[in-house]
């Protein structure tokens, strides 16, 4: 495609939507594939705005037919799926597309396209992850416990896969997240594209250079290590969460 294919990825809770969101509002010439799902509607989320909201049986008839460019179960429960039409789409207009998905997506979409630029966003802690699961299922007038441990508990698993994506953000604070991802996409867009940057904005280079996954090694431990990951192997060291201090 002429554009940049990007792909974000994080544990739920994250706050890889709300990133998504501001740079949506920043930065025009991308566009944001609407995936489709079987899990239901949250909050004010509206049918193809977010999500395409659809049944199994749709869902299924729509893979048979080809219709996806990736799709997975997520946290063994509802399937998620990239809309062909929405690379094609990008692909006739010449822009730049992201996808929003989770893990296992992701290696299915770089192994058919191994120029896509992937992000990897991190929450701080686990404890900050479950405080923004939490507060978002509040602001949403939904409590499932069950469904906050059942995201809680894949975090790790996700979190060991950090090593297969070229960039690494630390969402800790969100203007800042959010200026190092904007910097990614313009740097991607100076490197690959030959796009201008004012000389002026030429520190936008040097942001996206430090959240590259070989930079951000010191960033990473004491977040690697909160989730009980070893920074060495990136494999699981210790069921991570300490549940004493629950708010
Ligand atoms: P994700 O898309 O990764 O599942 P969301 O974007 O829905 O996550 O964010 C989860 C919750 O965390 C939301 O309530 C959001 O407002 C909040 N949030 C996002 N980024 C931050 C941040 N940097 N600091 C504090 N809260 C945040
Ligand atoms: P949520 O239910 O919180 O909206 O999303 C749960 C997870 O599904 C997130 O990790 C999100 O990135 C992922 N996801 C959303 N859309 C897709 C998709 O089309 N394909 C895949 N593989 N994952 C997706």
């Amino acid at each position: 495609m002429a554009g940049i294919l990007f792909i974000i990825s994080a544990p739920s809770g994250s706050g890889k939507s709300t990133l998504v969101g501001e740079l949506r509002q920043q930065v025009s010439g991308v566009d944001f594939a609407v995936s489709w799902t079987t899990r239901a509607p949250r909050g004010s989320e509206e049918d193809g705005r977010e999500y395409h909201f659809t049944t199994r049986e749709e869902f299924q008839r729509m893979t048979d037919a080809g219709l996806f460019l990736e799709y997975a179960e997520v946290f063994g429960k509802d399937l998620y799926g990239t809309p062909r039409q929405s690379l094609d789409d990008a692909l006739a207009s010449g822009h730049d597309l992201m996808l929003d998905i989770d893990v296992q997506g992701a290696a299915q979409v770089r192994s058919k396209m191994p120029e896509a630029v992937s992000i990897f966003v991190l929450p701080p802690n686990p404890k900050e992850l479950r405080t923004r699961l939490r507060n978002r299922s509040r602001a949403e007038g939904v409590m499932n416990e069950g469904e906050l441990y059942r995201r809680l508990s894949e975090a790790s698993r996700e979190i060991e896969k950090y090593r297969d994506y070229g960039y690494i953000l630390i969402n800790d604070s969100l203007p800042r997240a959010v200026a190092q991802l904007e910097a990614i996409v313009q740097a991607e867009r100076f490197y690959r594209n030959g796009e201008t940057i004012a000389y002026r904005s030429r520190r936008v280079l040097e942001v996206a250079a430090a959240c590259l996954q070989s930079n951000s090694q010191e960033r990473l431990k004491p977040v690697l290590e909160a989730f009980g990951i070893d920074g060495l192997t990136g494999q699981q060291q210790l069921p991570f969460g300490d549940d004493s201090d629950d708010d």
